[in-house]
């Protein structure tokens, strides 16, 4: 897999892509999920270009300490002013099996106390609604003594097939 993607870049040198800032154009900062549909939809979908946003994906766009850390990076060293939680419908955290996902885990030989510092039940077993997962998020977010009142928060929700959006959130 790795070579075809080492080949690709080879091709992909023999075009020039244009330098553009880090700071992001539009001082946006996005959370979204790490779902392989998403990729090449999200900013499309929003008219997004290069430079213009911060993206921030994990999977079912959680706030998580590496998310939180991420847009404190964002906001304090990198312009953002504004953050857009982005949901999906369809997403793979929706009914996760916590005990089948244990014990996937335990099969590969992953210990028992590694597993435990997942906390899967807090982490996995309360992601019962995408939508009601970002609102959540959006609150949790704006609750955040890290995020400063001035900062803008919105959540949208999105088809993963046509990158149609609903707003569930308008600047919380
Ligand atoms: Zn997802």
């Amino acid at each position: 897999m790795i070579e075809e993607l080492l080949s690709a870049n080879k091709n992909f040198m023999a075009k020039k892509t244009p330098v553009v800032s880090k700071y992001p154009r539009l001082r946006l900062a996005i959370l979204t999920c790490m779902d392989a549909r998403l990729v090449e939809l999200v900013e499309p979908a929003l008219g997004l270009a290069r430079g213009d946003a911060k993206v921030i994906k994990n999977a079912g766009n959680i706030l998580d300490q590496g998310a939180l850390r991420s847009l404190v990076v964002a906001v304090y060293l990198l312009g953002v002013g504004e953050i857009i939680v982005i949901g999906h419908r369809d997403c793979g955290m929706v009914g996760v099996d916590v005990q089948a996902l244990r014990q996937k885990m335990l099969a590969r030989g992953v210990p028992e106390g590694a597993i435990a510092e997942l906390n899967l039940v807090e982490w996995i077993g309360t992601f019962a609604d995408e939508t009601e997962n970002v609102r959540r998020v959006v609150m949790q977010i704006r609750n955040s003594p890290l995020i400063p009142r001035d900062v803008k928060i919105h959540g949208l929700m999105m088809d993963p097939d046509t990158g149609c959006v609903e707003v569930v959130n308008q600047n919380q």
